[in-house]
């Protein structure tokens, strides 16, 4: 899977660093890191994550979608 954060709306809450820690990792107060292509092991989590942040900064590109179009 693939995910994509906005960092110019990520403020920093942590809620996705707490939910899903391997993959979004605050640096300092307010530096996101993120891996753009979590393992899929950590969709759950991932999922979770996108759903608590305040505000939506988070995008899931799931490759199942992909594969479907025809
Ligand atoms: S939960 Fe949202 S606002 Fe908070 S650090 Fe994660 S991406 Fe940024």
């Amino acid at each position: 899977m693939r995910i994509v954060v906005d960092l110019n709306r990520c403020l920093g809450y942590a809620q996705c660093a707490f939910l899903a820690p391997e993959v979004f990792k605050l640096n300092g107060e307010e530096a996101l890191m993120y891996d753009p292509n979590p393992d899929e092991a950590t969709r759950l989590r991932v999922l979770r994550a996108a759903a608590a942040c305040p505000v939506q900064a988070i995008v899931v590109e799931d490759r199942l979608d992909e594969t479907h179009k025809v």
